[in-house]
């Protein structure tokens, strides 16, 4: 089965044996989709040649893949979580710093917008993929070919529901000349790997992989259904939101600063996200650099500097002082969680999977 990016076009290995004597598709389906394994970083959608993997309702889907799958194995191939190996820790690193950029505002220490902005002035790359907001929350993916673009004010800072930055990586390799870099959570940092692994465009064309700290996502309808009607909250009031210490801090326009809401009551309403329950790795280990809140003073972020490339960066952002330092990362407060998501270890070991 071929597949074609572009101009490229490759042979696809499927795996020898299927799990069972299916469509792909229903294998990843049985496995992965039925069971809430699915973490919703949708390499799957990105990689579908058909086209027809997509997100319904914000879950993964594929409407009459009875009769329109091709069966090529592409979406079982790039999907972290079909042969699933949970990772988990600090992964391996160069160095880890506090830092926060002088240029730019963003979540903390808007370090994963210097980051990028700084691989694009630098000319590592010529592009970098961004998830901007609407007014209502609603997530797109903005590609951002100068660092002047970063003054538009909703591409930095998180949006805590979920967005389609994968499928935008297939489109941003097709057109890169230099190449790609991508910001995004464990998850797709995970299905960023594979993609690499299984496709040589990808490994060509991604020349720099910023993996966020994570500790759970939420599905757009769910999160915002629940903000409007039972808090309360005007969407389009909402300046930012914030998980911290349990909790999730909800900055509004107006008179009512910010409002608190503890992650229990979102636990208790079952409104994160299903898939990050079965998720270990809050740091991203399989970035190239990774940025988070925990461990770093407020207005700072914690910065992992992985691999060669994203010293690299780093060392031109020094050279260039564009960023200030802080005093100490508190590696005590990012190994509380990551022990805390080791423990979702005997969530994937009770799944009965197929
Ligand atoms: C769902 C989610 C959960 C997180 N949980 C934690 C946590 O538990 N502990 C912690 O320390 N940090 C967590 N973070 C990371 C933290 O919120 C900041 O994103 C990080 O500290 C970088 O801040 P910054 O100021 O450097 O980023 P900025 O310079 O403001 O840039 C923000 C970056 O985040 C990307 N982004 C925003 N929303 C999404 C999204 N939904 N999916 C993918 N990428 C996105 C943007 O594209 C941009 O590149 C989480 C992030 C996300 C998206």
């Amino acid at each position: 089965m071929a597949i074609a990016i572009g101009e490229s076009k490759w042979e696809v290995e499927v795996p020898e044996k299927k799990l069972k004597d299916k469509l792909y598709f229903e294998n990843l389906k049985a496995v992965v989709i039925d069971t809430e394994l699915c973490s919703r970083c949708l390499t799957c959608v990105s990689i579908c040649p058909s086209g027809l993997i997509v997100t319904e309702e914000d879950r993964v889907g594929f409407p009459d893949y009875e009769e329109r799958c091709l069966d090529c194995g592409a979406c079982v191939r790039v999907c972290p979580r079909f042969i699933y190996e949970p990772l988990s820790g600090l992964g391996d690193y160069i160095e880890i710093v506090a830092t926060r950029s002088k240029r730019f505002t963003g979540q903390d220490g808007a370090m994963a917008t210097e980051i990028i902005a700084s691989a694009i002035d630098m000319g590592m790359i010529d592009q970098g993929l961004f998830v901007d907001r609407s007014e209502k929350w609603e997530t797109s993916i903005f590609h951002v070919r100068d660092s002047e673009q970063f003054g538009i004010g909703t591409l930095g800072g998180t949006k805590y529901v979920f967005a389609g930055v994968l499928p935008a990586l297939k489109e941003a390799v097709r057109f890169t000349k230099k190449g790609v870099g991508v910001v995004g959570t464990p998850c797709m940092i995970s299905g960023i790997r594979k993609l690499q692994q299984e496709f040589p465009v990808f490994r060509e064309k991604v020349k720099l992989v910023v993996g966020l700290f994570c500790t759970e996502n939420f599905h757009y309808e769910d999160l915002m259904k629940f903000l409007r009607d039972e808090k309360e909250i005007e969407i389009e009031k909402i300046l930012k939101t914030d998980i911290s210490k349990g909790s999730m801090y909800i900055t509004i326009e107006g008179k009512e600063k910010k409002r608190k809401i503890k992650m229990a009551e979102f636990e208790e309403r079952g409104l994160v996200a299903k898939g990050c329950d079965f998720c270990t790795d809050f740091t991203a280990v399989q970035s190239d650099a990774s940025v988070g809140s925990v461990g770093s003073e407020k207005g700072f972020s914690t910065v992992i500097v992985r691999n060669e490339n994203a010293k690299e960066v780093m060392e031109y952002i020094r050279e260039k002082g564009t960023v200030e330092f802080g005093e100490k990362v508190v590696m005590d407060e990012i190994d509380y969680l990551i022990n805390f998501k080791k423990k979702r270890e005997a969530h994937i070991k009770e799944l009965a999977l197929p």
